[in-house]
């Protein structure tokens, strides 16, 4: 139990930091209050490795396990600023990761279904999220080109990872006047997003270059 407090702490020094970045955040444009708050709540360094702790509150992308990373805090911010969540919508996030945006889009009250495709990310997420009182309606292992079908469609669809191309199926999983944020692009991507008009048309926006781990295709 106490190895668990130690673990869990969130102190003074960790909020001063915090706020500090969400300065930085500003800064650099985003000005949606709630994504502010909500990044200003959670302790992102509890969802990190120990020995990055230190650098849990810098503005930038760091490793997690299975190569991966998790998202600078910016990027995280910038594309759930454009997303416009309400509490009323159903998400679909692919890339859960370390779980740091899937509690950003339930901080800010979003039924959220994530999936992942690495197993020991699943694995540990799934506990992690859990144990700090983050509940995402489902997280699933799996592809994420795929989608998700048995709960589509969705208002908001956001993919965390670069995808090489357009997978059209999660176009297909928004709800008629949703929107889907997704950095598309192979070396370097460009961060895009969708607005479903009707069945058959979709508005697309372009907001710049990002990079992401990339979105890789089923291995299972
Ligand atoms: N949202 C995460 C970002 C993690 S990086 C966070 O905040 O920490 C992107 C994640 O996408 C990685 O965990 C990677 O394993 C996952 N990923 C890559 N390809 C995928 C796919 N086809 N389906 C689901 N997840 C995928």
């Amino acid at each position: 139990m106490k190895k668990l407090l130690t673990l869990l702490r969130d102190n003074f020094r960790h909020k001063g930091k915090r706020q500090q970045l969400v300065n930085i955040i500003k800064e650099k444009g985003v000005t949606d209050k709630k994504v502010l708050d909500a990044i200003n709540t959670i302790p992102r360094h509890l969802f990190m490795d120990s020995s990055f702790e230190d650098h849990a509150y810098q503005d930038k992308a760091f490793p997690i396990a299975a190569d991966q990373t998790i998202s600078q805090p910016y990027t995280v911010a910038f594309q759930t600023e454009l997303l416009e969540i309400t509490r009323e919508d159903t998400v679909l996030e692919i890339g859960t990761g370390s779980g740091y945006q899937t509690a950003v889009l339930c901080e800010l009250g979003a039924k959220v279904y994530s999936i992942e495709r690495q197993r020991e990310l699943y694995r540990k997420t799934s506990k992690f999220l859990q144990k700090i009182g983050y509940r995402p309606k489902q997280l699933s292992f799996g592809d994420g080109y795929k989608g998700w079908p048995e709960y589509a469609p969705f208002d908001k669809i956001i993919v965390t990872a670069g995808a090489p191309f357009l997978p059209k199926k999660l176009l297909g999983q928004l709800k008629i006047g949703g929107r889907m944020v997704i950095p598309i692009g192979k070396d370097v991507q460009i961060m895009t997003m969708f607005t479903r008009k009707s069945d058959t048309e979709f508005n697309k926006k372009e907001f710049g270059n990002f990079r992401f781990v990339p979105l890789l295709e089923d291995k299972n």
